[in-house]
């Protein structure tokens, strides 16, 4: 039989890496499957997924920027991370032929900081700057697994109390401005869902967020996380991670949900850890 067929949509889409991922994933299993980067305009992006699931018999899709709303948007069925997100970064095909949309940014965060690094997210006073679509994914996920607070700063201040006010959980969330950053304290860990380092803009963070032993984490990875992981480290903070474990976990969720194994992700984060030449 032909080898199911998945793949990736994002504008632009040529440093993916999900096509690695996924077929190091696969040949745990045995597993045959195509998997292809599918540059698509936000104009040209719905009908490029119709094209990929009913002409091309497509299987699943992971979506990435810009199309994780529309995503979303033209899905026939959405999970509940799907809901809480606003936002879909992967779509599967269902027996019926309709498309089911999920969101596994936020668990893949989670388990990336606890399991992978060892981080304790109980009791923790977090921040979160930038109120994006990764921010929406990821916010619930975090006062899941305990924060003790919340606060969201996002340079556009009517988006982070959007995001405040969607989560609906005022003893725990509050949100500030980017303005006074140099005047709300101290956090515990420190999460970066900004687009500044995939924009090479400076975010001109103070030192003052970082508290004692403070865990800081950039979803960006790669050059794009440099920028803020340097100044994690001149700040002084206990430890600081990149995204790119969180990558390689929300890919283990996708797999998992198409293919229904959950494949080994240590071996996979490592390979990816290594440096191109
Ligand atoms: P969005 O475009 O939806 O959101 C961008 C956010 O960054 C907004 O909050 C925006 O603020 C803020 N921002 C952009 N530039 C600046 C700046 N110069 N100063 C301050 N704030 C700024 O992007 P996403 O939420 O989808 O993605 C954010 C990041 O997360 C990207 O780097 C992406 O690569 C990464 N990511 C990583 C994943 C992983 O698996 N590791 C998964 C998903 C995302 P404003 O509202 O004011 O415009």
């Amino acid at each position: 039989s032909q080898p199911s067929r998945y793949a990736v949509f994002g504008h632009p889409i040529g440093h993916t890496q999900s096509p690695r991922i996924h077929q190091l994933f696969a040949a745990q299993f045995d597993i045959a499957l195509t998997y292809e980067a599918i540059d698509a305009a936000p104009e040209a992006f719905a009908e490029a997924v119709q094209r990929f699931f009913v002409a091309g018999n497509g299987h699943g899709a992971n979506v990435t920027l810009p199309h994780k709303g529309a995503a979303f948007a033209l899905a026939d069925e959405r999970s509940e991370a799907a809901m809480r997100a606003g936002s879909a970064n992967v779509l599967t095909r269902l027996a019926d032929g309709r498309l089911a949309a999920h969101n596994t940014d936020g668990a893949g965060l989670v388990r990336d900081l606890t399991e992978r690094h060892g981080a304790d997210l109980r009791d923790r006073d977090m921040l979160l700057l930038g109120a994006g679509g990764a921010a929406r994914g990821v916010a619930w996920s975090l006062l899941d697994a305990g924060v003790a607070s919340l606060t969201i700063v996002n340079r556009t201040a009517a988006t982070a109390d959007a995001l405040a006010d969607a989560i609906g959980e005022p003893a725990r969330v509050r949100t500030r401005y980017w303005q006074d950053l140099a005047d709300i304290g101290s956090f515990d860990l420190i999460i970066n869902a900004t687009s500044a380092g995939v924009l090479h803009q400076s975010l001109g963070l103070p030192f003052s967020l970082v508290g004692t032993r403070a865990v800081c984490y950039d979803l960006a990875y790669g050059a794009a996380a440099v920028p803020f992981l340097a100044w994690a480290q001149a700040a002084d903070a206990h430890r600081s991670f990149d995204g790119l474990g969180m990558l390689v976990e929300t890919a283990a969720d996708a797999f998992e949900l198409w293919h229904g194994q959950r494949p080994d992700t240590e071996p996979v984060y490592q390979v990816l850890r290594q440096p191109t030449v």
